[in-house]
């Protein structure tokens, strides 16, 4: 398979091409080397489910490359830098108390860090793995997300 083949069936790399119901409310950041967005609803992707848990944002590589060994220098301190402020922005803007990341990888082979935001009150049966399982975790259609991009947005964009 040729490197165009693999960047063509990518979900990453079509979600940054086609943006629109894959990318609600456009890019949280963007630079030449990362983009930041938020998670898209199940419904998006035809699966069942109209609501995602608000907050969890995915950090990527502009470049489609499979893991974090892979990385170029510049790309791996974009990607830790725009993990800092996007977790920021979760915190001052959304309210979170605490801030988790992961790669996992096992389904798309283009690296993305999850940034799963845990808000206060969450039991502490649903910290880490589960925090999006909890009943009363806040969810939000496609034009809550889109309201909350935008407030990221606003809150990246002014330089804090
Ligand atoms: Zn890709």
């Amino acid at each position: 398979m040729s490197a165009g083949d693999t960047t063509t069936d990518c979900f990453v790399c079509r979600k940054h091409r086609d943006r629109g119901s894959l990318m609600p409310g456009g890019p949280v950041a963007e630079d030449e080397l990362v983009l930041v967005s938020h998670i898209v609803t199940p419904e998006a992707l035809g699966r069942e489910g109209t609501t995602a848990y608000l907050g969890h944002l995915c950090v990527e590589p502009v470049r489609h490359a499979p893991g974090l060994a892979d990385l170029t220098e510049a790309e791996a301190r974009s990607v830790g830098w725009w993990c800092t402020r996007a977790s920021r922005a979760l915190r001052e803007v959304a309210g979170a108390e605490h801030v988790y990341a992961a790669v996992i990888g096992d389904g798309v082979p283009h690296v993305h860090v999850h940034l799963l935001p845990r808000f206060p009150g969450t039991p502490r049966e649903y910290w880490w793995t589960r925090v999006d399982e909890w009943p009363q975790a806040r969810r939000g259609t496609a034009a809550e997300i889109e309201a909350l991009v935008h407030e990221l947005r606003r809150f990246l964009d002014a330089g804090a």
